[in-house]
């Protein structure tokens, strides 16, 4: 494996980011070539744990001969966002110089095919360079995996519908309990901007053998030793199934038991009706019945009408919860993923 340090210069005099950049050398030309980073929303650390304890898996297979395909690893992907905290509190989402989401935004080929990337000379934001050499970094790399978590989830999956039911190998091998499959994008994710790169670079528009996906590796609190290790495990299981490391002949990952595949606009955004402190009835994981209790919120402490009860809006898969437990009117309280379509149509992500 080959490290590189790569600068990323700030907007003023003094300031530089480094950009860790690690590369393992595949021995067969033909195999799928991998792009894999973490921490682009510098406050979500589980994909830095797995990939902590994937690095060493990944030099043994080169060491041994069992790399087929070339690897690519960003364990830091946001050294800006790392580095930003304000009166204590890391603020990891967004830009706080720019006000952007650090996954938002990213540039994305014109309808003539041409994608204009900022060079590390651009004169522009820090973050714009960043994200125009993290896309170059992923380019010419059929299986992207950006590694990211939700507040309190179960570990689930984004996928291209596009890609779908293909990547069902990914969400298999990781044990996922959920995908969720988009097909128009808006607001210019990475996992979108490399996709609208794809589309425009494969030949003959075959996009077989491809795989782009924002994983949610569970909750922002969802890290220790061993769901680092599980999940770097299940990337690997998931390389040899694509054939990017050798493999001994093996079962077919399954997908695991209730597992719920479904289009994005069946995600029911649970928003609080009032301002107040949460009491969650039901976790992630968990299935939820039409007009159930899910929450109530504590706004006159100790009066008997006291809390507003939030119900399921209607049967389905609780996805998420608010990892804070205290919420204003209109925040996002929890998401589920309704039996039936919630919206009849969404573009772009499901938060800012
Ligand atoms: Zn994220």
């Amino acid at each position: 494996m080959k490290t590189e340090i790569e600068t990323i210069s700030g907007e003023t005099p003094g300031i530089a980011y480094e950009l860790i950049v690690h590369r393992l050398e595949g021995s067969d030309q033909s195999a799928p070539r991998v792009y894999i980073q973490a921490g682009l929303h510098a406050d979500e650390r589980p994909g830095v744990a797995a990939l902590h304890f994937l690095i060493p898996m990944l030099e043994k297979a080169e060491a041994e001969g069992r790399l087929l395909g070339s690897v690519t690893l960003v364990p830091h992907a946001n050294p800006i966002g790392a580095a930003q905290h304000l009166y204590g509190d890391h603020m990891g989402r967004f830009s706080t110089g720019s006000r952007v989401n650090f996954n938002r935004d990213f540039p994305v080929p014109d309808e003539s095919g041409v994608r204009a990337l900022d060079t590390a000379a651009s004169a522009t934001f820090a973050e714009r360079r960043l994200k125009s050499r993290l896309l170059d970094l992923a380019d010419g790399c059929p299986i992207v995996l950006d590694l990211h978590c939700d507040d309190e989830s179960v570990q689930y999956i984004y996928a291209p519908e596009q890609l779908w039911p293909e990547m069902a190998d990914l969400a298999a091998c990781l044990d996922a309990e959920a995908a969720l499959l988009w097909d128009v994008g808006a607001d210019r994710a990475f996992e979108e901007a490399v996709f609208e790169q794809m589309k425009a670079s494969a030949a003959g528009g075959d996009l077989s053998g491809h795989c782009v996906t924002t994983v949610e590796l569970r909750g922002q609190n969802d890290v220790d030793a061993a769901l680092g290790r599980k999940d770097a495990e299940g990337i690997c299981r998931f390389l040899q199934a694509r054939g990017v490391v050798t493999a001994k002949a093996a079962a077919a990952p399954r997908l695991a038991d209730g597992f719920v595949g479904k289009p994005i606009r069946h995600v029911d955004m649970v928003l609080a009706p009032v301002g107040g402190t949460i009491l969650f009835h039901v976790a992630p994981g968990e299935r939820v019945e039409a007009g159930q209790m899910l929450a109530e919120i504590i706004v006159n402490p100790g009066r008997s009408d006291g809390t507003v009860a939030v119900l399921a809006p209607q049967a389905g898969f609780v996805l998420t919860r608010r990892i804070r437990r205290f919420i204003r009117m209109g925040d996002n309280l929890l998401k589920i993923i309704g039996d039936k379509a919630a919206v009849a149509s969404r573009e772009g992500a499901l938060e800012d």
